[in-house]
């Protein structure tokens, strides 16, 4: 597969791997179409990983995009939906000047019920990867320093398979 332009998959100070700038990107330009595979629930799939496009479907990340992280303060959003033929589609926007170097992270805005505790070290981390206004699941801690290793890990996806939805997914 060809390699996006601008982009590099790294080890993440975050989590696991994560993507880096390797140029400089303004406000609003897009950073890259993602290459994916659209699913729908019940249909076999490669990864736990995916966008939610809509109820039951989904957008498999095929590409370096699949490694971006999460921040409760992202650079990137994610913008995702389905084409009138049926296809699905998700493009990374920059939400701020991103320089070289800087790591790229958005939202992954999870559900509350698959809500996992976050360490993205934003300084407004909400504690949890979740979606802004979402509670935490009851009975745990808010703390964000715990992180048990047999817990599923977002390394990419804005969210996990039949889980979260892109941030802001687009008709
Ligand atoms: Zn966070």
């Amino acid at each position: 597969m060809a390699r996006i332009p601008g982009l590099q998959v790294v080890r993440s100070a975050i989590d696991g791997f994560g993507v880096v700038a390797t140029r400089r990107f303004r406000k609003g330009a897009v950073i890259a179409d993602v290459e994916g595979v659209l699913w729908r629930a019940g249909e076999p799939r490669d990864d736990t990983w995916s966008l939610v496009l809509d109820d039951g479907v989904f957008f498999d990340m095929v590409d370096q995009t699949r490694w971006v992280n999460h921040s409760c303060e992202p650079n990137v959003v994610v913008e995702a939906g389905i084409t009138r033929r049926g296809n699905g589609w998700a493009q990374l926007q920059a939400l701020r000047d991103i320089a070289p170097g800087d790591e790229l992270t958005y939202d992954y805005a999870f559900d509350a019920v698959h809500a996992v505790p976050c360490r993205c070290g934003a300084t407004r981390c909400r504690g949890w990867i979740i979606a802004p206004g979402l509670t935490p699941p009851d009975g745990r801690s808010s703390s964000a320093r715990s992180r048990s290793s047999t817990s599923p890990r977002s390394t990419r996806g804005p969210s996990r398979s039949p889980r979260a939805r892109a941030s802001r997914a687009s008709p």
